[in-house]
């Protein structure tokens, strides 16, 4: 695809609905909380929608996996959610996916972005979610994609975007 000026709430939306139908059609029951903290000054940001939505939706059904894993373990009351925001800042804008599951140990930290590297058992994951996002964020758009996580509690990935491509 082509890069042009793309409304990046739109995206993140159309990325949730997507991943959200996507689950349901695949395993009935599965139900989620879906958190949205849209910044309205986030605009048009200049990417490759295509693969942005790509990276997304990766990152939302990671997320959905983790907090349905963590449910598993957990006495009632527990809540999956997935929390989705934007925030501009300055000639950037940060694209937040936030999971409260079962996150990430430090000694697999260290490989999710390799490519192959998975937990997931066979047929369930390909491990290429995380090295396709990171080339698409850092080598195709000049961006940034970072990880905060806390075993047992929550594992949040913040991509940050350049407004403009750089001249290629
Ligand atoms: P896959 O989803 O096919 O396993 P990814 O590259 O998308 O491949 O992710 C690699 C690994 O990173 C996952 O198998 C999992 O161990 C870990 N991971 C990614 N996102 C999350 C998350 N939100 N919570 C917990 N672990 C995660
Ligand atoms: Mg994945």
């Amino acid at each position: 695809g082509e890069h042009r000026p793309a409304d990046i709430n739109a995206i993140v939306e159309e990325s949730l609905n997507l991943a959200y139908h996507g689950a349901r059609a695949e395993r009935p029951g599965f139900n989620i909380t879906l958190k949205r903290d849209l910044d309205p000054s986030a605009g048009l940001v200049d990417i490759f929608p295509q693969e942005i939505t790509r990276v997304l939706l990766n990152l939302i059904s990671n997320g959905f996996y983790a907090a349905t894993k963590r449910k598993q373990g957990e006495a009632d009351g527990f809540e999956p959610t997935l929390s989705a925001s934007t925030k501009t800042l300055g000639d950037k804008v940060a694209i937040r996916i936030r999971d409260n599951g079962t996150g990430i140990p430090k000694e697999v930290r260290e490989k999710i972005f390799n490519p192959f590297f998975t937990t997931k058992p066979a047929g369930e994951g390909t491990g290429l979610g995380l090295s396709m996002s990171h080339d698409i964020v850092v080598k195709q758009h000049g961006g940034k994609i970072e990880v905060a996580t806390e075993p047992g509690v929550f594992t949040e990935f913040i991509i940050t975007l350049p407004r403009k491509l750089a001249a290629q």
